[in-house]
């Protein structure tokens, strides 16, 4: 493949993943490489996205965003986990709280003890040992770093925010570092005369932007990866159903709570993400099972709030790009794939495809050995979410709805399948090398959904029956009195 050096990048798109995209290549790229944004006030943005996981604090720390002025600019508040309800069985909810369960041992994890305590008729709630779910039922909030004079792990944290709002925290971040923002509508692509790389973005009004290596941040449009490339996109609907979403915002609720609710319903699940001044709100819902009009009932008698705007209905296709990189062309966000917002993971997917752009980022020209690495990684780490993510489909119990009961029957990745069936067996549940989702994620939407440990390792016998008791019940005990001393979670952006 035959290219100069890289001396000028453009990315396409002002939505959550082009800000991060230019906030965060600026951070990190010499300046003189040039960085270009173009985005179009006319199409806007997708408008959503409000919801996220505790890495993204390190973006932000990264970009120097202090956290009190992040807060009251995008009016946000913390998240410490998402409480599903009705996911297993109707009338009944667990939560996939951050952080770790109990305290794991060098050659054991905790939930080996819990499972060793059950079979002994010592039955716990696995919860019970979660300083994040104890806080966030209690509505109390505090980034302690271990629980209270313990050395037992502390408080792991994200944040809901406005997405409007935190898009434009990225762009006066982006402009004062000196990224240059272009407003137009790109209305067509125009190619190199000798390749297949993209030369230049040719606005509607005639402008023309040249560049040497294209962010495609376009949105679901996929305008540079997809109508200009044609890098084909894979479906995962047989596995994940959902393809219509609707949002609107209501008013805002107190207290607010400091979780995600996802809130199972017949043909899809329903989000709340708390804000200091609203609540975001939407319905994701497959169309095989639902028309529009349903769904958007459903939405409307179950709104925390009265409605403060009309609803907006999203279309979409879980799955990816077969390739997120091709030529000059880098796909970040919505553009390379989209995975259902059941665990709020596409802003951190923009982040971490955006710190292997960086990794990957061509010196002198770009390579094939590059951008095939590139591809493989994107690849797997996509796949790993997307397995953590059907889980909480496949394995419930809920028989009063086509929707649940064909999730229960469907076919599934045999990666997950082996997962599922090594936890059911042995009680094993080994951290995937480079996974997003931790094995006490894993645990907890496993254990939440039915799908309890068959057995617990061997070395979880090295103590007596009583020491086993009074370990967990202290551990407990420290975790509600830590909880206790908490102050409520409107203190942290208030
Ligand atoms: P967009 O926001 O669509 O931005 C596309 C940009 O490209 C816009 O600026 C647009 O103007 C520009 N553009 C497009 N075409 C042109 C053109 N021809 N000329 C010029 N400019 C153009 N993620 C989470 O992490 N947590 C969540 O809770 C969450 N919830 C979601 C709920 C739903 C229903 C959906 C659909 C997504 C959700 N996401 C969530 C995903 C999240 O919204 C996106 O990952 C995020 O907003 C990034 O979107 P984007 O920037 O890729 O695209």
């Amino acid at each position: 493949m035959e290219t100069g050096s890289i001396n000028k990048v453009v990315i396409l798109g002002g939505g959550t993943a082009g800000w991060m995209a230019a906030a965060l290549l600026r951070r990190a790229l010499p300046e003189n490489i040039a960085i270009t944004l173009v985005e179009s006030d006319q199409i806007g943005t997708v408008g959503v996205g409000e919801a996220t996981i505790p890495p993204i604090r390190q973006l932000n720390q990264v970009l120097g965003i202090d956290e009190a002025e992040f807060l009251r600019e995008t009016k946000g508040t913390a998240k410490l986990g998402i409480m599903f309800d009705g996911w297993r069985v109707q009338g009944e909810s667990y939560m996939h709280a951050f952080g770790p369960v109990g305290k794991n041992f060098p050659f054991c994890e905790f939930h080996h003890y819990w499972a060793r305590a059950q079979a002994e008729g010592y039955v716990s709630d696995y919860w019970d040992y979660s300083l994040n779910y104890q806080a966030a039922i209690a509505g109390k909030f505090l980034p302690l770093n271990s629980v209270t004079k313990t050395n037992l792990p502390g408080v792991s944290y994200a944040y809901h925010f406005d997405a409007g709002l935190y898009a434009n925290l990225l762009r006066r971040h982006a402009e004062t570092k000196g990224v240059l923002r272009v407003e137009g509508k790109v209305g067509d692509v125009r190619k190199a005369a000798h390749n297949d790389f993209v030369a230049s973005l040719k606005l509607e009004d005639g402008r023309e932007i040249f560049g040497d290596l294209f962010v495609d941040c376009s949105g679901f449009s996929g305008l540079l990866i997809g109508k200009s490339l044609g890098v084909k996109y894979s479906s995962w609907n047989k596995w994940l159903p959902c393809d219509r979403a609707i949002a609107v915002p209501s008013g805002g609720v107190a207290p607010v709570p400091p979780y995600t609710r996802s809130i199972a319903h017949d043909a899809g699940w329903q989000w709340q993400i708390p804000l200091q001044h609203r609540t975001g709100n939407g319905l994701v819902y497959s169309s095989a099972y639902w028309d529009a009009d349903q769904a958007l009932s459903v939405l409307m008698k179950n709104l925390p709030g009265e409605p403060l705007s009309e609803p907006k209905n999203i279309s979409f296709q879980t799955g990816c790009r077969e390739k997120q990189w091709q030529g000059n062309v880098v796909s970040i966000g919505l553009s390379s794939g989209f995975l259902e917002p059941l665990e709020s993971t596409s802003i951190h997917l923009i982040q971490t495809g955006v710190t292997r752009l960086i990794n990957f980022f061509p010196h002198h020209k770009i390579c094939d050995q590059e951008i095939a690495e590139f591809n493989r990684l994107s690849r797997l780490e996509l796949e790993a979410v997307r397995d953590f993510i059907i889980l909480h489909y496949k394995v419930n119990e809920r028989t009063d709805s086509k929707f649940w009961r064909d999730c229960a029957n469907m076919d599934i990745p045999e990666s997950l399948r082996n997962k599922i069936e090594l936890f059911r067996v042995s009680g094993k549940m080994p951290n995937e090398p480079g996974s997003l989702f931790s094995e006490s994620a894993w645990l907890q939407v496993m254990i939440g959904q039915g799908v309890h440990p068959g057995d617990y390792h061997p070395s979880a016998d090295n103590m007596t029956s009583k020491q086993l008791r009074a370990f967990l019940q202290g551990m407990k005990s420290l975790i509600c009195s830590s909880v206790e001393s908490m102050p409520s979670h409107e203190r942290f952006f208030s």
